[in-house]
């Protein structure tokens, strides 16, 4: 109870108020929500990507002072062809408000959904009152409704003059923010605090540490032949991909946290052709930094060895685009500021760890405290039974905003660190 009276020590009387003013937009935000679910965003759909942007650009646009698009570099991914493809991607879009002032925040979330151009789950149903049943609108469009309702309530005030800020909307967060993460990093290492708008776990708790993450593809080489007549001129790389995926298998739990899952293969033609090309995709999740250049070798050693079997050529394509989101001293303080807040607004709020990975873990890889599900509520996310839970379009908008304030009015949880650049 003293953290709930603490937080509001010095915050002004009509704190509340603004919150207040919230609310009074939550049917028009439903409303916003439906029509953007509607337009495809796939990562894969630059076209889709780009009209949601425009769509906030309108919005963010109005309540910062620079406003930049940026177009990125197509991403590059091998193929099932075993060739390397450059996929295009949608653009990014970055606002800026009061760069110049003591303190200065990141908020991002990503413009992208899992569910591909010709997906048939395209269209918003009502399930009740409370629910919706909608591609993306838990992950992450009704989040970026949420931070967009934060920040205007923020520049509502007449508070906000000590605080600055930075939005980042990316195109590729799905597909591990390849291209997207280098202005994250660069403007993680510009800011104070990181907050990111991935939906809430489904009990409405924040995810704390997170594993790392890497993507990798390879393909596997051998020589065709005829299985009938002459099997013994065929290097069959079906074979040889099996044994060199269970080999791999063996990683699993070979560090502490370590998982690797071998999710996709392709190959063949037909059963009496001996194949020459298997091209298989795996994950890999770890728990501490180093672990990642000890996959790299250990994996690295595997492919070396099957590379010496004649007749076989064997490469890997990919990386560990994501480092693990460890919880120091900065997060702790973090996360316990916005747990008094929330529990201020009548709604208590606790964190757990979690396997999965988003750009929280590029923003605390570059040493900025971050909280990464500020989002809205909902569950079943990356998949066609995907809901957000209506009302936490405004009980989350008004979290993150009470934690605005109280930052603007009171400063960070923690002592600034002196080694931060500042832009
Ligand atoms: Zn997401």
């Amino acid at each position: 109870m003293n953290a709930v009276n603490n937080i509001m020590q010095g915050m002004p009387a009509d704190t509340s108020k603004y919150l207040t003013q919230i609310s009074a937009h939550q049917l028009l935000r439903e409303r916003e929500l439906i029509h953007l679910v509607e337009i495809n965003s796939s990562s894969l759909n630059p076209q889709g990507i780009n009209a949601v942007g425009k769509w906030f650009e309108h919005k963010f646009s109005a309540i910062s002072q620079t406003s930049e698009r940026i177009h990125l570099p197509a991403w590059q991914r091998m193929g099932f062809d075993g060739e390397i493809q450059q996929q295009p991607l949608g653009d990014l879009w970055r606002f800026k408000q009061r760069p110049q002032a003591k303190y200065q925040i990141l908020l991002t979330g990503h413009l992208d959904t899992v569910f591909p151009i010709d997906s048939a789950f395209n269209k918003a149903v009502q399930l009740d009152q409370m629910r919706l049943n909608a591609p993306g609108a838990a992950d992450m469009k009704g989040g970026l409704l949420v931070m967009l309702a934060a920040l205007e309530c923020l520049e509502n005030t007449p508070y906000a003059h000590q605080l600055g800020w930075t939005v980042i909307l990316n195109p590729d967060e799905e597909i591990g923010s390849p291209q997207s993460a280098n202005y994250l990093e660069h403007e993680a290492k510009q800011h104070d605090i990181g907050l990111i708008y991935e939906p809430a776990l489904p009990d409405g708790n924040l995810a704390g540490e997170r594993k790392g993450s890497g993507n990798f593809s390879c393909s596997v080489r051998g020589r065709a032949a005829h299985a009938g007549r002459e099997p013994e001129k065929g290097r069959n790389a079906i074979n040889k991909a099996a044994e060199l995926i269970l080999e791999l298998a063996q990683l699993n739990g070979a560090r502490r946290g370590l998982t690797l899952n071998t999710g996709m293969i392709q190959s063949g033609e037909t059963t009496n052709k001996v194949p020459d090309l298997a091209v298989f995709k795996f994950n890999i999740r770890i728990e501490q930094p180093n672990d990642a250049t000890w996959c790299k070798q250990r994996i690295e050693q595997l492919i070396n060895k099957h590379n010496q079997t004649e007749g076989y050529n064997i490469s890997l394509h990919g990386e560990f685009g994501r480092m693990p989101k460890i919880m120091d001293n900065c997060h702790h303080a973090l996360y316990t500021l916005l747990q008094q807040c929330s529990q201020k607004l009548g709604t208590p709020l606790n964190w757990q760890a979690t396997g999965g990975c988003c750009d929280g873990n590029n923003l605390s890889a570059a040493g900025l405290p971050n909280i990464d599900t500020l989002g809205v509520l909902g569950n079943f996310i990356h998949s066609h039974n995907e809901i957000i839970e209506l009302p936490s379009l405004t009980d989350r908008a008004q979290l993150s905003a009470l934690l605005l304030l109280y930052i603007a009015i009171n400063g960070l949880p923690f002592s600034h660190q002196p080694s931060k650049p500042r832009g």
